[in-house]
């Protein structure tokens, strides 16, 4: 049983409470009107596909139902640490 910690309730709650939500810290463009159809595609599909450290985000669905951030080992599954989704992450990653 994997135990995940929610910055927003404070605790370690047991993971099928949560739900996996998608790569954290992607810049929503500021006027989406402006892109070209490549560059809307860009936003709206290519994620990064990483082997190591990834942040990305979490909704803790079956508690307080926010999102927050996690950074998360993709081969060892290890969650470092988890935030708000208006803080950031103290350990490195590439997103
Ligand atoms: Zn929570």
């Amino acid at each position: 049983m994997l135990h995940i910690y929610c910055p927003h309730c404070g605790e370690y709650r047991e993971e099928e409470e949560f739900h996996y939500a998608g790569e954290a810290h992607i810049a929503r463009p500021a006027d989406p009107n402006a892109l070209s159809d490549a560059e809307w595609a860009e936003y709206l599909f290519m994620r990064k596909n990483v082997r190591g450290l990834h942040h990305e985000m979490w909704y803790h669905a079956a508690g307080c139902r926010k999102f927050f951030n996690a950074t998360r080992h993709t081969v060892t599954y290890e969650i470092k640490e988890t935030y708000k989704v208006d803080e950031q992450p103290q350990q490195g990653g590439q997103s």
